[in-house]
């Protein structure tokens, strides 16, 4: 069995259940120190973080991932328990094996295949790994990036590795995130009896017309690097549960997945603009999840590609869809961010699986992305 399969392994037995890391960074603090990584532990909170750096020179090429995984459900739903990691036909099953320590063994593998080759190379490698990115995400990434640029300690390049890819490996990277923001809207009316029209100010009809506007609205039309912005309503409650009332208020709750061509001001202007329209009185309260980020074609997209068309034979879709990662902490700071792993059709799921092809396969274009930049 290889390295990099047998690393996966050891990584999954580990109880790891976020925000708890459960052993997982020592040992990989630990097969990197014995390939001359420097390591420094940057603990915020009870979040444990590691930070792996070898080198002094720049540019600096960093690995960022989390050891942390999402709770199991059900373990009679489980077909194998979800902490003894199981080969079976080619996969191997357990609670992670996608997101995301298959794609921390296989930084690692690579990291040792390129230093055995190259053991002079120009530039820094790193590793920045949190055990807090499937929980709050408040004292992992963002607080390590917060200290490196405080010091002013620069990462040039990372690749987080993240389940990326869509039917096959490497198929798709993402080199971006759309924005996302939720609104809190509460529309005031009066209420009463509904045989009293005159009586009575009703949240749900003034609503109708915001609903028609709001939902018919072309926020953007996207760019080259984004999809067209996107409104949906997540929820909607008003009512007393009898007949005869008409409530005093509704709730509403909407979200925006939005473009680089937006920013949060002008989405709240144009919201307020067509609620204004309809009703004077509503309270509006905002929530902004994260701005929007992109990765622009240059070195780092440029060495990736090379990698996977050398591993695959085909280069990858470079896409700005699906949720939200670390990456949003560490583009801000001026770094070329894309997200490179496996199979992402499992993952949160009962029976999570990793290929053991794939990995082997994301080692070699990790390794390859590796000489790519620092050759
Ligand atoms: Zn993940």
């Amino acid at each position: 069995m290889s390295n990099t399969i047998e690393l996966t392994q050891a990584l999954l037995k580990k109880v790891s259940l976020t925000p708890e890391d459960a052993g997982c960074m020592d040992l990989m603090a630990d097969y990197l120190q014995q390939r001359g990584f420097n390591i420094e532990w940057m603990n915020f909170g009870d979040t444990k973080n590691l930070w792996a750096r070898r080198g002094t020179s720049a540019p600096v090429f960093a690995f960022a991932g989390h050891t942390d995984v999402v709770p199991t459900g059900p373990l009679t739903e489980w077909d194998t328990p979800p902490f003894e990691p199981t080969l079976k036909d080619g996969l191997i099953y357990a609670r992670g094996a996608a997101d995301m320590k298959g794609s921390l063994a296989a930084m690692l593998t690579a990291c040792d295949g390129f230093i055995a080759a190259h053991e002079n190379h120009t530039g820094s490698i790193a590793f920045l790994i949190t055990s807090d990115e499937e929980g709050p995400a408040t004292n992992g990434t963002v607080k390590v990036m917060q200290a490196l640029d405080g010091r002013g300690e620069k990462i040039d390049y990372c690749i987080v590795g993240e389940p990326s890819s869509h039917k096959t490996f490497g198929d798709m990277v993402r080199v971006g995130r759309r924005g996302s923001i939720n609104g809190y809207l509460t529309l005031n009316g009066k209420q009463g009896h509904v045989a009293y029209p005159e009586l009575v100010d009703n949240p749900i009809h003034a609503l109708a017309p915001i609903l028609a506007n709001i939902t018919a609205e072309q926020w953007d039309e996207g760019n080259d690097y984004f999809p067209p912005t996107s409104f949906q309503i997540s929820n909607i409650n008003a009512g007393t549960g009898v007949e005869n009332v008409v409530p005093g208020e509704l709730k509403l709750i909407f979200n925006l997945r939005f473009s680089s061509e937006l920013t949060p001001e002008v989405i709240k202007s144009r919201v307020t603009h067509i609620i204004d329209q309809e009703s004077d009185d509503y309270e509006l309260v905002w929530k902004l999840s994260g701005l929007p980020f992109i990765t622009e074609r240059g070195d780092l997209t440029c060495a990736v590609e090379k990698a996977l068309i050398d591993v695959t034979g085909k280069p990858p879709v470079l896409s700005t869809g699906g949720g939200t990662s670390d990456g949003r902490f560490i583009a801000p700071y001026g770094v070329q961010v894309i997200e490179l792993g496996p199979i992402n059709a499992t993952i949160h799921k009962i029976n999570e699986c990793v290929s053991v092809d794939d990995l082997e396969s994301l080692s070699l274009t990790y390794q390859k992305v590796l000489e790519n930049i620092l050759l």
